[in-house]
């Protein structure tokens, strides 16, 4: 048996679904600013909780034009994890902002202490990135923002549908990023991102920016780039937000049997009560990570390391910045993604866990 990560092709009875709504798109040629993008961004934000959304073509994206919807520059610091995919960090240096990395607990979200350590009189921000589909400890980080006076730019891209408290990822922090890439849980066909906020005054400064800066097409009135989502993407996600609650019930099942069958083997991850966790991955952590991935591999079955290289060690960032990384070193040797998708089949499910039983026997 032969077990992929992830499998992107899309089964016959959604295509046709899809197709039939990639279909109007192409009828009625309003291929940017549809009438299906003003659609999805409204459901959007009223399944998060929120006012406003504002579609952009990246999360990545969506990440800059927060910063910029902010004021945040030159001779700012934003203060983020160590442990995301380098976009988080990208999209701060790019807005001329320096990124100052804070330390992660064991469940590999930020550690809050960390954080109000590295504030200084130039910090602006704290970006929280949701890690792997698990809330943050966002109320001590939402504190330690207001004690300081500083923004907080939720990255819930990895976290679409995830809870604590009863709140959802991208309900808590001055505005809220999200990307729909294909391999996100809420994932377009193409590239796709979102920004949520509930003030208006960002929701407008948003559209602009997301337009090179212009207001009523024409009059460019701030520096900024093209990165609006498009009407067919929107259709796309228009049609996968309806079966959505089905897609995280279906990852929280496989995450539970995961749980029940390797929790006295591995570190398994955590959901601790009033928690919801999205399982965007099912990451463990193990001492023996790099010989049960050869392993798993040696048995055709496809894991991944999200993500093995720390932000502040990249070589673009390595010696330029502040960082707190001691946990966060240990965390990233030890930790691996197995096959959770919702299309991973109980078989293909059953064969992962008997190989990685087989292993530690
Ligand atoms: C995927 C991801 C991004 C970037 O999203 P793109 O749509 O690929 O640009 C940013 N932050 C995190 C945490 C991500 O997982």
């Amino acid at each position: 048996m032969k077990v992929r990560f992830m499998n992107l092709s899309v089964e016959e009875n959604e295509r046709k679904v899809l197709l039939g709504s990639i279909g109007k798109v192409l009828e009625h040629g309003i291929l940017i600013n549809g009438p299906e993008l003003s659609e999805f961004e409204q459901k959007f934000a009223n399944y998060c909780g929120r006012k406003y959304c504002v579609g952009v073509s990246s999360g990545t994206d969506a990440l800059f034009f927060a910063l910029k919807a902010l004021g945040i520059g030159f001779e700012d610091e934003v203060i983020t994890t160590s442990l995301s995919w380098i976009a988080t960090a990208n999209a701060i240096a790019v807005s001329g902002a320096t990124p100052v990395f804070a330390d992660i607990d064991d469940d590999l979200n930020l550690n809050p202490q960390s954080v109000e350590r590295l504030i200084t009189n130039k910090t602006k921000a704290i970006m929280p990135v949701h890690y792997a589909g698990r809330v943050c400890k966002i109320d001590e980080i939402l504190q330690i923002a207001k004690k300081y006076n500083l923004f907080v730019i939720e990255d819930a891209s990895q976290a679409v549908g995830a809870k604590r408290n009863g709140a959802l990822s991208g309900s808590f922090g001055d505005l809220a990023c999200f990307s729909m890439n294909p391999m996100k849980t809420l994932g377009a066909c193409g590239e796709a991102g979102a920004i949520l906020t509930n003030s208006l005054e960002l929701n407008e400064k948003l559209q602009m920016l997301r337009y090179n800066g212009t207001i009523n097409k024409e009059t460019c009135i701030e520096f900024s780039l093209n990165g609006r989502m498009d009407t067919m993407q929107a259709a796309i996600l228009l049609e996968r937000l309806k079966t959505f609650e089905g897609v995280i019930e279906k990852r929280r099942e496989i995450a539970a049997i995961y749980d029940e069958a390797l929790k006295e083997i591995v570190e398994t991850p955590i959901e601790a009560s009033g928690e919801i966790n999205s399982y965007y991955s099912y990451t463990i952590q193990t001492d023996k990570r790099d010989e049960l991935k050869k392993y798993l591999e040696a048995n055709d079955i496809e894991t991944k390391i999200q993500h093995p290289i720390l932000m502040p060690n990249q070589p673009a960032y390595n010696g330029w910045t502040r960082s707190e990384k001691l946990n966060a070193e240990k965390v990233v040797a030890k930790i691996l993604c197995l096959p959770a998708s919702e299309k991973l089949t109980q078989q293909e499910q059953g064969y992962v866990i008997n190989k990685i039983v087989n292993f530690f026997e």
